[in-house]
């Protein structure tokens, strides 16, 4: 029998990627499915990081690399540290980590002793109530709203709080709502967490796809550097998801003591993966060119459901990802997704799969090219006429 901690990480029952397989069954069996449900890029990972890594496995990188992560890998990605939070950053300031998700879970262990607490955001990503349970942690939601921009407010936060709160975790351009945090937010939750004594994570996986308002990262504010955890990945910003680079930013001290998790976990990244991202990382291969792709599609499908009756969108500012609004056709967005994909062959997210905030909206991704995100804009039009 598995044990308690295994068993209550994902609760059993129904979940919104069950849309997502039926609809990738559907289309390998020949159907005309649009994937819209996912947040993987539809191309490749850009030549001079795949020939990077022919080059090194060609050239002998087949062993055992150091942790927590190869000295250049680490000085790489401090740089690119730098860049993406605005604080400078030294390399023993990194943890490389299994993706952006390694970096999550490696946070909730680290900051949390069993039965203790976290606050997240809501709608968030979906594995996030996961990661602190596995961390044997418990968690509150707090939701946010559309007419605020879905940034968490300070009451809310404050509400939410327990005696053994250890951390809060945001996430900002956001995954689902495409919201990017406004300073005054970001300050006002550092504020909280120097007051409180609490540590602030921040996933900023998406810091390079956002229109043009600035992204802020909390470990450039005063008196943050030492209680803020920055994850991150190379999977968005540089089309790398399959490859499973992701790291840790934070005091150099805390990543000394979590190199022991590296240890114990996973022993640190494939040698010519690590040199592929080394690559990806020095050159920024995809990098300007995915932020732009990202936010011409966002426009492109934005600008095809302009005027649309009965949707209003939401958020949007950043990330991979549209949200909209569906409760003026229909309460249930399990339902809603569910009918679109048997009657449209477009497959979305139910809203409920991020949290109860995002209940009664559907997360539409990006991860393909305009002209079929017209067609979805189109097919989705259609499924709106027949309700209203
Ligand atoms: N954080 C957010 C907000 C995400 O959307 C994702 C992936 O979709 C991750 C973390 C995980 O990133 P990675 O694929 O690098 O593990």
């Amino acid at each position: 029998k598995p044990s308690s901690r295994i068993s209550g990480i994902v609760p059993s029952g129904k979940n919104g990627w069950e849309i997502h397989f039926a609809a990738m069954t559907r289309k390998q069996a020949g159907g005309r499915v649009i994937m819209l449900s996912v947040g993987d890029h539809d191309f490749d990972t850009p030549e001079g990081t795949v020939e990077a890594c022919v080059e090194a496995v060609r050239g002998g990188h087949h062993h055992y690399t150091q942790l927590p992560g190869l000295p250049r890998l680490r000085a790489a990605l401090a740089a690119l540290s730098q860049e993406c939070t605005g604080t400078e950053t030294s390399p023993d300031e990194i943890m490389v980590t299994i993706g952006g998700q390694g970096a999550l879970y490696a946070a909730f262990q680290a900051v949390l002793d069993p039965g203790a607490h976290a606050v997240i955001v809501s709608p968030y990503y979906a594995t996030y109530p996961g990661t602190v349970r596995a961390a044997g942690g418990r968690y509150t939601e707090i939701e946010t709203h559309a007419e605020n921009n879905f940034e968490p407010s300070l009451s809310e936060i404050e509400a939410a709080l327990e005696a053994d709160t250890r951390a809060i975790l945001i996430n900002s351009p956001n995954n689902p709502t495409g919201a990017v945090y406004s300073r005054e937010t970001i300050e006002r939750i550092a504020e909280f967490c120097r007051e409180r004594d609490l540590w602030l994570l921040s996933d900023e996986v998406y810091w390079t796809i956002r229109s043009e308002k600035e992204h802020i990262s909390p470990r450039a504010l005063p008196g943050m550097k030492e209680r803020t955890l920055v994850i991150n990945s190379l999977s968005k910003s540089h089309g790398m998801t399959g490859w499973r680079v992701g790291w840790l930013t934070g005091p150099a001290g805390m990543i000394t003591v979590m190199t022991n998790l590296n240890l114990v976990a996973t022993y640190g990244l494939p040698d010519f993966t690590s040199h592929a991202a080394i690559a990806a990382a020095e050159n920024g291969f995809g990098l300007r060119e995915i932020a732009e792709l990202y936010t011409r599609r966002r426009e492109a499908f934005l600008d095809a459901i302009r005027g649309m009756n009965g949707v209003i969108v939401r958020g949007s500012e950043g990330g991979m990802y549209v949200m909209l609004d569906i409760r003026a056709i229909e309460e249930d967005c399990e339902k809603f997704a569910w009918d679109f994909l048997n009657e449209e062959d477009v497959a979305v997210l139910p809203g409920a799969s991020f949290g109860n905030a995002a209940r009664g909206h559907i997360r539409i991704s990006m991860c393909q090219d305009e002209e079929t995100l017209r067609e979805a804009a189109k097919r989705l039009q259609r499924f709106i006429a027949a309700r209203l």
